[in-house]
């Protein structure tokens, strides 16, 4: 946990508690945090499973790659630093999302355990829930829905997670869904009726 810098007197302690907001939205909080490969189907997923959601009742916030890079963190690049501050101020607006009482859904190939964790531990163990999106790199490789892969493959684009930078699958996910095998429908089924129960105010 990051330590309060000097001159700094946070007042969490006086602010409305999370459980009053729960209440009044008639849900529980939690972060789904969904990790894969690019192209494994992470942002087509959260799109069909918010509409779940929104359908049975249930506010959602998704936090998306791309559309975080465009606004929040524009002036981060793709070195090691960068990708982790990325995740450190993704995991934050989690935080503040949850806090709210709000479903969060979060996709980001967040390629390594340690930066999983670290997101982990920023929004807390009971909230963050860990989903693997996976689909064999062939399969993504196939789709490439952005042609990432054609340019990594040609050497236009470096670092690129599967291709020569390295994705290390999650040892222990909450779920783990096989998008080769099954539809976006089924899929986002999946991670609704795992969410429900935790997400169900009672
Ligand atoms: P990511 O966000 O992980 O980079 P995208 O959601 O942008 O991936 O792209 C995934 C692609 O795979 C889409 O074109 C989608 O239609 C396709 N696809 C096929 N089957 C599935 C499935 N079961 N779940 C999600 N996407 C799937």
């Amino acid at each position: 946990m990051n330590k309060t810098p000097e001159n700094i007197y946070p007042i969490f302690d006086r602010l409305l508690q999370r459980t009053a907001k729960e209440k009044l939205l008639g849900q529980k909080a939690k972060a789904l945090w969904l990790t894969g490969l690019s192209g494994s189907g992470k942002s087509t997923i959260a799109q069909k499973l918010e509409a779940i959601l929104y359908k049975e009742g249930f506010k959602t916030q998704v936090l998306d790659g791309d559309n975080i890079r465009s606004g929040l963190n524009n002036n981060l690049s793709f070195t090691v630093e960068d990708r982790k501050e990325n995740v450190r101020r993704i995991a934050e607006v989690s935080k503040l999302f949850v806090d709210c009482g709000i479903v969060t859904i979060n996709c980001f190939i967040s390629p390594t355990e340690e930066i999983r964790d670290f997101a982990k531990s920023i929004i807390g163990e009971d909230d963050f829930l860990e989903v693997f999106i996976n689909a064999p790199l062939s399969v993504c490789e196939d789709r490439d829905v952005k042609g990432l892969y054609k340019k990594a493959r040609s050497g236009a684009l470096k670092n690129f997670t599967g291709i020569d930078s390295p994705y290390e699958a999650p040892q222990n996910p909450a779920l783990e869904i096989k998008t080769d095998n099954l539809t976006v429908d089924e899929s986002a089924q999946i991670i609704f009726d795992f969410i429900l129960p935790l997400i169900k105010y009672s």
